[in-house]
């Protein structure tokens, strides 16, 4: 039987980092090819097409890299692919799988890995990460549940997953709901049904500039005020406890609201924002009377990129139906 044709695109992260010399940093300079050498076992599973799209720190990757990485995932399923992983780096793996999510239109899986420790380190996790992910997006389960994280053995949505720790090897979680699914024996076992998902129409511009601020005690408004002067085209605010700001915030907000939109996340790291709890200047219902939208269940850096894209397909105006849960 013919085994079937999986896509691999390597694009940098620890999972392809190793020092020059003794006693260096670790920088990216493994390929896409040479990690698959780490896996021996997935000629047995697939046949690999694999491609160093880039070999960056995932700090430096941007929306423009990313459309064209999705363009090129978009290909490999078009002819023939049954599914796609992504290698990069963890540090921003969250967003880098909400921006493809809101993107992907395919049935076939998009799933994203990386790893904690660097090649060359002892238990390195890198290439038990991408026999896994390899496994989930090789699995027809995957089908329909749009972009997935693959770390430590866990499956996460894109929609919720988090970077909850910052060099632990159990470093993802999806606060409130918990992992999709999880690998055992090397079979899958997905614990949540696929949800519904909203795709958006690919941007057409990439200029558009989306600010994000977090709120913090005693914190000064002169940033803000200079949001619109800087001409920023969005602007999302990681709020306290469930979407607050300071008072002094809140005038200046109502003034940036009138002229481009403007969005309050919690910066608490899971629930979502309230709606119709609090009456205080600053409050969530104080807000949305002066404009904002909340953000709900979406934490702050991923209602940045929803914004990024709305406004870069001009549907801004459509935002409160893709910060809904229904
Ligand atoms: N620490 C990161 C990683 O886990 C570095 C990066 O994001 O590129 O890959």
């Amino acid at each position: 039987m013919e085994l079937p044709k999986l896509a691999i695109a390597a694009l940098g992260g620890t999972v392809s980092m190793q020092a020059m010399n003794a006693g260096e940093g670790v920088t990216p300079i493994i390929s896409g090819e040479v990690l698959l050498d780490s896996v021996p076992e997935l000629a047995t599973l697939a046949r690999v097409n694999v491609e160093t799209l880039g070999l960056l720190p995932s700090a430096s990757l941007d929306f423009e890299f990313l459309l064209s990485v999705l363009s090129w995932a978009s290909f490999q399923i078009r002819q023939g692919a049954v599914g796609v992983v992504i290698t990069q780096g963890t540090d921003t793996l969250e967003e880098t799988a909400t921006f493809f999510d809101f993107l992907w239109d395919h049935d076939q899986p998009l799933v994203l890995t990386g790893a904690m420790r660097s090649a060359a380190s002892a238990g390195a996790d890198g290439p038990a990460n991408l026999l896994d992910a390899c496994r989930v997006a090789l699995a027809a389960q995957s089908r329909q549940r749009g972009v997935q994280v693959v770390m430590n053995g866990q499956i996460h949505s894109a929609s919720v997953v988090r970077k909850t720790d910052s060099l632990a090897l159990q470093a993802f979680s999806s606060p409130i709901v918990g992992p999709a699914g999880m690998l055992v024996e090397n079979a899958i076992h997905y614990l949540h049904p696929p949800t519904q998902r909203k795709v958006l129409p690919l941007p057409q511009h990439t200029t558009q500039r989306i600010a994000l601020l977090e709120a913090s005690l005693s914190a000064d408004s002169l940033m803000l005020e200079n949001i619109i002067e800087l001409a920023y085209d969005g602007l999302v605010i990681a709020g306290f406890g469930a979407g607050h700001v300071p008072e002094n915030w809140a005038g200046v907000i109502e003034t940036i609201a009138g002229t481009i939109p403007v969005i309050i996340a919690t910066r608490t790291g899971s629930g979502p924002t309230a709606q119709s709890t609090y009456g205080f200047m600053g409050g969530e219902m104080d807000l949305i009377r002066k404009g904002a939208s909340m953000a709900g269940f979406l934490c702050p850096r991923k209602a940045r990129i929803l914004l990024w894209l709305l406004v870069g397909c001009q549907q801004q105006h459509r935002l409160a139906s893709y910060l809904s849960k229904d």
